[in-house]
């Protein structure tokens, strides 16, 4: 069996960590993703369970008093974080686990954890980030906004990062996070 590893994927909202981390997913057979819980609402087509567990505030919090979370963090006015069993268990099982989760909650696991491996996924510009949050019409332009101001404190923060990655071309991106993960988990 080979060694379970913890990789941690961050980048601002709209950068497209989803869709590279989906495909990641999907072509590594030991990779497996972590189902975050949030207090934020479903978005049309978001399943319980399946992109989030989704929970009311009251849940959540009394989820973080009983220790249920490997990191958590508010992020735009909602609350996200990561169940601890799974994580526990699939590292044990020889699993290479992937969090896609924001920078405040990555830099806990890091803390908590330094073998894990923090990749920071970088929009090739801000402008172009921008173009791509509104053009995918899922958030308010209000929200819209909100999310970019996060962006740029995200993005002072890459370099706590292990590795960077500009999400230019999605072949090449989703390539270069397959090969390392490859490269770390055969260490
Ligand atoms: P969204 O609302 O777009 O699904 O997610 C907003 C942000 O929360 C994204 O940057 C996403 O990566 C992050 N996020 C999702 N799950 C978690 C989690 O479990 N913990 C933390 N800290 N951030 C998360």
């Amino acid at each position: 069996m080979s060694r379970g590893n913890l990789f941690v994927v961050s980048g601002p909202s709209g950068v497209g960590k989803g869709t590279i981390v989906s495909r990641v997913i999907d072509e590594m057979p030991d990779a497996v993703l972590s189902i975050s819980a949030t207090t934020r609402s479903p978005r049309e087509g978001e399943v319980n369970g399946v992109d989030y567990l989704f929970l009311d505030r009251a849940d959540f919090e009394d989820r973080v008093a009983h220790d249920g979370f490997l990191e958590w963090a508010e992020y735009a006015g909602n609350l996200y974080g990561t169940p601890l069993d799974f994580v526990r268990d699939e590292i044990a099982a020889g699993k290479q686990v992937i969090l896609e989760i924001e920078v405040q909650g990555a830099l806990q696991v890091k803390e908590k954890m330094p073998e894990a491996k923090l990749v920071f996924i970088e929009p090739p510009s801000m402008d172009e980030l921008a173009r791509r949050l509104s053009g995918r019409g899922t958030e308010s332009a209000e929200q819209v906004e909100r999310r970019l101001e996060v962006a740029k404190v995200e993005m002072n923060r890459k370099e706590e990062y292990d590795k960077l990655l500009v999400n230019d071309s999605l072949d090449a991106a989703v390539a270069e996070l397959e090969g390392y993960i490859a490269a770390e988990s055969a260490e």
